[in-house]
Parts: C-alpha cells; sequence; structure tokens
C-alpha cells in the first residue's frame, strides 16, 4: 500500500508526502465523518514514517520497517482506538502509558507514532495528552482522529495540522467500491453513490447491505403494495416490518431507491431491460404504465426516502421516520 492506493484526497496526500519527506514531528488531525477513511490515512501515513526509504508516494513497502508494520509487530506505532470495554479512553492510560512512552526513543524506525482516536478520548483525556502534543520530543508524530471537530479542545486543535477529509466525488466513490464490493451490481452501486453524501464507508454499508435477497424481496413485495393499501394498513402492516427492521434500515432504504428507480426506468421506456427488480417486472411495469405515476411524483418519492436517510443520520425518531416516508410515497402513488 501507499498513498496512490488510497483514492481521492489529493490535497492530504501532498501534505503527507511532504510531511514524511521533511521528517516533520507533531500532531496531525484527520477530521471527517465516521467511514470517511480517516483511519485508512492515518495507518499509510503511519507506515510512511516508520519507512527506511520513503518517497513521495509514502512507504517503500519493502523495507523491513515496512515489513514489520505490515505484520503489526512494530514497537515504534501505538494505536489507540475504541475500547472493548468501556466507552472512552482511560484517562489513566493516557498518564501512565502514552505520556512516558512518548519520552522513550523508537526502537527500529527515527519516528515514532501515536494514533489516537478522539472520539474516544474525554475532556480530562485530551487534557491529560496536552503537554505532550505542547512539547513534542523531535522523534515523536502525533496522529489524531475525529469525526467531530466540536468535541476536540481548542488547545488541542491549535497544537494540530488539520486534514479535513473532503466528500468524494461519486466517481471516487464508484472506485472505492468496485476495490470493496466487486459484485456488487452497477445499479446498486450508483444508488449507493448518489446517497452516500460523499462518505465511502456509507456506501459500503448501503452496497453490500444490498445483497440480502429474502429482504430484497420482501422489500418489494411491501413496496408495490403501497398504493392499493389503505392508510390503516400502511400504518399497521408496513411499520410494522420497518420496526422489525430496524437494523437493516439503509438496506431497505437503498431497495426503496432501486424500486423508484426501477419505475422511472419504465416509465421512460415501457419495456426497459435495465431494471433491478426483474423478479417483480409484471407489477412493476403496471405501476409505471398508470396515468397517476408520473415523473414528478417519483421525484418526490425519491426525496421521502432521503428525507429517511438523513433522520437516520442524525438519530430521529426511527418510527415517525419511517412512517413519514410509507406514508408520503403512498400519497403519491395512490
Ligand atoms: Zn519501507
Amino acid at each position: 500500500m501507499a498513498f496512490s492506493d488510497l483514492t481521492g484526497q489529493n490535497g492530504i496526500k501532498k501534505t503527507l508526502s511532504a510531511a514524511v519527506s521533511e521528517r516533520q514531528s507533531g500532531t496531525f488531525m484527520f477530521i471527517g465523518p465516521v467511514g470517511s477513511g480517516r483511519h485508512a490515512f492515518a495507518e499509510e501515513f503511519a507506515k510512511a514514517l516508520m519507512c527506511d526509504d520513503p518517497g513521495e508516494d509514502g512507504a517503500c513497502g519493502k523495507c523491513n520497517c515496512c515489513k514489520y508494520y505490515d505484520a503489526g509487530t512494530t514497537p515504534d506505532v501505538v494505536k489507540v482506538y475504541k475500547p472493548a470495554d468501556s466507552k472512552n479512553i482511560k484517562v489513566s492510560y493516557i498518564k501512565e502509558t502514552i505520556v512516558p512512552e512518548a519520552i522513550l526513543r523508537p526502537q527500529f524506525s527515527k519516528t515514532k507514532v501515536f494514533i489516537l482516536d478522539c472520539d474516544y478520548l474525554g475532556t480530562e483525556s485530551q487534557n491529560a495528552l496536552l503537554k505532550s502534543l505542547e512539547e513534542p520530543p523531535k522523534h515523536v508524530v502525533f496522529i489524531l482522529l475525529s469525526s467531530n471537530r466540536d468535541m476536540v479542545l481548542d488547545t488541542v486543535l491549535s497544537r494540530a495540522t488539520e486534514l479535513k477529509i473532503e466528500p468524494y466525488t461519486n466517481d471516487e466513490i464508484l472506485e472505492i467500491l468496485k476495490k470493496n464490493v466487486p459484485d456488487c451490481p452497477e445499479q446498486t452501486a450508483r444508488i449507493a453513490a448518489d446517497n452516500c453524501g460523499g462518505v465511502p464507508g456509507k456506501a459500503i454499508t448501503m452496497a453490500k447491505q444490498g445483497e440480502d435477497v429474502d429482504l430484497r424481496r420482501k422489500v418489494a413485495e411491501l413496496f408495490l403494495e403501497i398504493p392499493e393499501a389503505s392508510y390503516l394498513k400502511i400504518l399497521k402492516e408496513q411499520a410494522e416490518f420497518m420496526n422489525d427492521h430496524k437494523d437493516d434500515a439503509v438496506a431497505i432504504a437503498t431497495d426503496v431507491m432501486l424500486l423508484i428507480d426501477d419505475l422511472m426506468r419504465l416509465k421512460g421506456i415501457p419495456d426497459c431491460k435495465k431494471i433491478t427488480f426483474t423478479e417483480h417486472r409484471l407489477k412493476l411495469e403496471k405501476l409505471a404504465a398508470s396515468p397517476k405515476t408520473d415523473m414528478v411524483k417519483l421525484g418526490k418519492c425519491v426525496a421521502a426516502v432521503k428525507e429517511f436517510l438523513r433522520a437516520l443520520e442524525v438519530n430521529a425518531n426511527y418510527d415517525a421516520a419511517s412512517c413519514a416516508m410509507l406514508l408520503k410515497i403512498h400519497e403519491e402513488l395512490k
């Protein structure tokens, strides 16, 4: 792996490349939402800092330090990610392990690297770290990660070079999906790319969940019932299904989006071959052929699903959000 193996974020790659070639020390902070690739960039940066012979593209991948890094045996990188047993990293761990360790010289490499996920560092832990960040020994690099800049103390931020992960373009997301979910059908990948808000981790989840065939069939059946169903039936049966499948909410939303996409295609070209839900073609064709189904209404259905996805993101009331989506679709297609 090298920087060029990671998709996008060219500005960040340039900064990392310069930091490695100039053997900069100090603190770097990757800021970006969950699933934006903060960890992948941090790991690649750490590896390049370990490497004996790094180039513009980061680690050489061949030297002993690179091999130790890949094997996870280098003693010169300390990674502090989400703790398994508690919500946050303990203050005592920062005070008794990280701070004293930062004074010691690296054993094999020229640099000692600490990767710390600030999402799991409370105020007290961040404060405990300040002294080390303030006067870092020349051989130390701190790589901090954060999904929420507001949760990081100003005193920490002011000591860090901020590396903001920008939303990825659609093409970049599609490229990442090809690498990570190679069997994902083209249409699912496109829907995932269009609706992930530029966050590859989210697109990968959507693409992977789209593979659940039974769930997909059930979603199609329920969706196709919506236009004819009564208001009460929707509030009871459809809403109950949504409630029973809370963990699959993103997959369901993706499937509904694909169903609407199929309707749009069939509306445009009645015998369109390229649809996702071929098993339900007859019913989809019938619905698309209805004069009551038009592009404007289908567009509003898409908006309703997007609204639902947004509600999931901000942890809004799940039942209310799913009912709102179902009723909106019913309203448009009945
Ligand atoms: Zn190397």
